[in-house]
């Protein structure tokens, strides 16, 4: 038998999950698998934050061609749309309620079957320790692997908030979590709202609120006051060739790589020539140095970030259509207090500013734990853990990878680890090391686990 552990059933767990059943129904095995899920919130039909909304204009920013979460079957997400009536096309930004009902539906097909055994476990794990997961409501042990698959995590985000009871209510701290909340207010109070944040949050935030308080006008902020653009066609006739990254790849062969692709297009953009690269982008990134990556992080994200992501073009044009009529003014502002002096020029005021990634600011019990046990370290760019390719803390040793870390929470190592596409692979690695490893026992080629004590003898 082994015991595995998922910590998380947003689209990263449920993924892991469905891998680990077809590892073992494919290959038939002897060995029986034991697989507990764990979530924290309560609604079985909860599949992350992403996915909660049910406003119809909300809509995935990537297409559905690149948002099957199974990299060995990338039509899987549009054929259970097709088959479900939405009929989503490659190039479709589907309805992120839709999405969250796919999740769903892979959810309900993780049932127990012969010799896979699944368990649903509600509750929040808090702590880890040899082989044992400490969850609120009790204790689970045996586990001889576990994965955490843990999302975006909420944390203290270079803002501090001091107000008094009666502007609390005005305030949005987490807009995924209170989105009803910000439809009860009346519409005669709400007149103005300040939306922190210009990305692809606040984007959602603007159509949302203007669709609610139509008469408000809507203040967005932040240091560039750059908002995301919509993915334009893909630039023909040229293709970026991977010549330079080898080791020595620099900052400088990247400044360098842009001018060449200036010239060789007539009519360049920044955003052509991130789509040009995108596949190489976190080979890019592992061949700088940590000094490089810094300085990437210090003066090209924020721009990199408005090229990077993009918005379905329907809401891009909504945006230009608030901010040409005045609806929506975009300010170069960093607001660092929400206090009440604050909210007295605002009816209503949305933190759009996402998550934060230094781990030691998450206010996750569970992460605070595996730092202070040293199971994972902050990375050295105070970005997400510090991690190998697989997700797996190497500072443990090779004898400790049990332990696997999937989703934004690779973001040090590589740079491109949030949106579904780059989940998907890393699902993708951890699902080929388990196919490995069933294989290697079935064959008796290592050591097999042995049941009661934990000591794992695989290589
Ligand atoms: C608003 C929003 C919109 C997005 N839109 C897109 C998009 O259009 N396309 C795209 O590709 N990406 C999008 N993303 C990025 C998105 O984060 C990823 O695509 C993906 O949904 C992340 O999945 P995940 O499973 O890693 O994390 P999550 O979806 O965050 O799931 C993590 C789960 O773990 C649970 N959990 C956390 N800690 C514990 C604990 N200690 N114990 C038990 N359970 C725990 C949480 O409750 C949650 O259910 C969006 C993100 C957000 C926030």
């Amino acid at each position: 038998m082994i015991q595995i552990g998922i910590v998380g059933m947003g689209v990263s767990g449920i993924t892991m999950a469905c891998y680990l059943r077809d590892i073992w129904r494919q290959q038939n095995s002897k060995i029986k698998l034991k697989l507990y899920l764990f979530e924290k919130e309560e609604s079985f039909h909860y599949t992350g934050p992403a996915y909660v909304t049910t406003y119809s204009s909300h809509l995935l920013n990537v297409p559905a061609k690149s948002m099957s979460p199974f990299r060995d079957d990338p039509h899987h997400f549009i054929r259970w749309s097709q088959e479900n009536g939405y009929c989503y096309q490659e190039m479709s930004y589907a309805c992120r309620s839709h999405y969250g009902k796919y999740l769903l539906h892979l959810k309900q097909t993780l049932v127990s079957q012969e010799n896979i055994e699944i368990h649903w476990v509600q509750d929040e794990i808090i702590d880890y320790q040899e082989h044992t997961l400490t969850g609120k409501k009790r204790i689970y042990s045996n586990f001889h692997y576990t994965l955490f698959a843990l999302g975006n995590l909420e944390g203290h985000k270079n803002i501090q908030v001091n107000l008094k009871d009666g502007h609390s209510s005005c305030y949005i701290e987490r807009p995924w979590k209170e989105l009803k909340k910000i439809n009860e207010f009346s519409s005669e109070k709400i007149k103005s709202i300040l939306l922190l944040g210009t990305g692809l949050t606040m984007s959602d935030m603007a159509s949302y609120v203007h669709s609610l308080y139509p008469e408000a006008k809507i203040e967005a902020v932040s240091r560039h006051a750059l908002f995301p653009t919509s993915k334009k066609k893909d630039p023909q006739g040229t293709e970026f060739v991977a010549t330079n990254l080898a080791e020595s790849f620099k900052l400088i062969d990247l400044v360098h790589e842009i001018n060449v692709f200036r010239k060789r297009v007539r009519r360049p953009s920044f955003h052509d020539f991130i789509q040009q690269i995108r596949h190489h982008i976190n080979h890019m990134w592992h061949a700088l140095h940590q000094k490089e990556q810094r300085q990437f992080l210090k003066y090209l994200w924020s721009f990199w970030n408005v090229e990077r992501h993009r918005i379905p073009q329907t809401l891009h044009e909504e945006m230009c259509l608030l901010v040409q009529n005045k609806i929506l003014t975009l300010k170069k502002k960093r607001v660092r207090k929400i206090n009440d002096e604050l909210m007295s020029k605002f009816d209503l005021v949305i933190n759009c500013l996402g998550p934060t990634y230094h781990l030691s600011r998450i206010h996750s019990p569970l992460v605070q734990n595996l730092l202070l046990k040293k199971i994972i370290q902050d990375h050295p760019l105070k970005m997400g853990a510090k991690l190998n390719e697989w997700g797996t803390p190497n500072h443990l040793g090779s004898e400790n990878n049990h332990l696997f870390f999937i989703g934004n929470i690779q973001i040090g190592e590589s740079i491109e680890s949030t949106a579904l596409p780059d989940i998907a692979e890393q699902c993708y690695k951890v699902k080929l090391y388990f196919e490995e490893l069933l294989k290697n026992l079935e064959s008796g080629r290592v050591g097999r686990i042995r049941d009661n004590s934990l000591q794992i003898d695989i290589c």
